[in-house]
């Protein structure tokens, strides 16, 4: 009894060190009761601890959900790894070991056993189009959301958004039925780079701290893809340079108009003419920061000489992560297109853009439904290994130019948490495992950190929390 009543206490002690090891390291408050003992190492003396420590609590201390038995990989840089999270309600309250935990647990907690099984934050999805196909009946609209929480992904952002898809999501976080955190961007322009009938006049961008939905900012075509052809500086091998839909200048007129009404814009650019007429654009817009996280969407086919300038411009890039292999090397007869051979070096060279551009922010998106599998565990492994296994079951290898540009699986996973995190301005609220931070986790079968690359193709995700309850999988 003795021995349970220190360890108890111990663990209020641990707990408030690992409330303020959430603070930054240059702001540690004077309410730390000991600064310096970091969240894994367990106090000396146990008789100075009962001493010292205030009387239990246990209505305000306790949690509604504790994940303990497993590895924890926060994402946040100043505690990379831990045992154990407590959760109250939505949000994340103690971050540590599992004696840190413990005293978190009363009855009515819910106490989930990883059983060495690894828990990190849910995947946070850059730019989708889940909701596009929608026939807006509600058991259409659950299906997508299950379908999403099944991949392990949290936070989306839902691209090209129109009026009546708007007003569906609305509805359904009106019902309380909205289970993923959903920013919506609306279209400038169509995926033809027509002009839509604007009804931005009816909106105005959302930045409520922890709103399940929220109006994240425009989506603006800048050259083909699924409609026309990306623009590229070369004739291509069936003719013509692809299409530019603005110029350098066009385009930094459109932006500033949506800039000084505070949207958030989002660039789609796939060619390395479009890249560059986005890169040249956007700087003109970029002054002073990017407060509102302006973004270039794809970056997908970026020219040797374009590749240091993300950093002199300062927008956010997204990037792709499930290479499409098969396609590059003639073994994916799904699609027609083909890239020069002498160009697809260019593709995806995302080795040379974070090495070259330290101070920007790379973040993840999967485009689903793009070609290529768009869930979580395929665009990690696709960033670490640039391989790609089609569904029926070929595995094609990279030629070495571009497995050259794989990065780690840290890397890539930082880009699919914080990152996408950042290009949503949902960085104080997701992307990492932290106290005060949103309770949105994923488990996976194992840890990524520590599988062999090859392996990460068959990491499998068995749960999935949202806002603190489980949405996905059993305990
Ligand atoms: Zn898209």
């Amino acid at each position: 009894m003795m021995k349970r009543t220190i360890l108890v206490l111990a663990g209020i002690a641990l707990a408030t060190a690992a409330c303020s090891s959430n603070v930054q390291p240059d702001e540690t408050t004077a309410e730390a009761t000991e600064p310096s003992t970091s969240g894994a190492t367990a106090p000396t003396d146990s008789t100075t601890t009962l001493v010292a420590l205030p009387p239990i609590t246990s209505e305000v201390d306790s949690a509604t959900m504790v994940i303990v038995g497993g590895t924890v990989l926060t994402m946040n840089p100043n505690q990379p790894t831990a045992e154990a999270v407590a959760v109250r309600g939505a949000s994340i309250v103690a971050v540590g070991s599992e004696l840190d935990i413990a005293d978190f647990v009363n009855d009515k907690t819910q106490v989930i056993d990883l059983a060495g099984r690894t828990l990190l934050p849910g995947f946070v999805d850059g730019h989708v189009h889940y909701f596009s196909n929608s026939d807006g009946t509600p058991s259409y609209l659950q299906a997508i959301q299950d379908d999403i929480l099944s991949s392990g992904v949290t936070t989306v952002a839902e691209m090209s958004v129109t009026r009546q898809g708007l007003a569906e999501l609305r509805q359904l976080d009106d019902d309380g039925l909205l289970r993923v955190r959903t920013s919506v961007y609306v279209g400038h322009n169509t995926v033809c780079g027509e002009a839509v009938d604007s009804w931005l006049g009816e909106i105005e961008p959302t930045r409520e701290w922890g709103e399940s939905l929220r109006i994240g900012g425009i989506k603006i075509f800048n050259d083909g893809g699924a409609c026309n052809v990306p623009a590229s500086s070369y004739e291509k091998q069936n003719g013509g340079m692809g299409d530019l839909y603005m110029t350098a200048d066009e385009l930094a007129a459109v932006v500033s108009v949506y800039d000084k009404a505070g949207f958030q814009v989002a660039i789609h650019a796939l060619g390395d003419r479009a890249i560059e007429a986005t890169l040249d654009g956007l700087a003109q817009v970029i002054t002073d920061g990017n407060p509102l996280r302006h973004r270039i969407e794809h970056n997908a086919s970026v020219r040797p000489d374009l590749r240091s300038r993300y950093d002199e411009v300062g927008a956010v890039a997204m990037t792709f992560g499930s290479f499409p292999t098969c396609v590059m090397t003639g073994n994916d007869d799904r699609f027609q297109f083909t890239i020069d051979a002498e160009y697809q070096e260019w593709e995806w060279p995302w080795r040379d853009l974070i090495d070259q551009n330290p101070n920007t922010v790379f973040a993840w998106h999967g485009d689903y439904p793009v070609f290529t599998d768009s869930t979580p565990i395929a665009n990690l492994a696709g960033y670490v290994t640039r391989v790609q296994i089609l569904p029926d079951g070929t595995v094609c290898e990279p030629e070495p130019y571009h497995a050259k540009h794989a990065i780690t699986v840290e890397e890539a996973l930082a880009m699919m948490t914080m990152g996408s995190a950042y290009a949503l301005d949902r960085e104080t609220e997701v992307g990492s495992i932290e106290v005060d931070k949103l309770a949105d986790f994923v488990v996976l079968s194992g840890n990524p950190t520590k599988v062999e690359p090859m392996d990460l193709f068959d990491l499998k995700v068995e749960m999935t929390v949202f806002n603190g309850e489980i949405v996905f999988g059993d305990v």
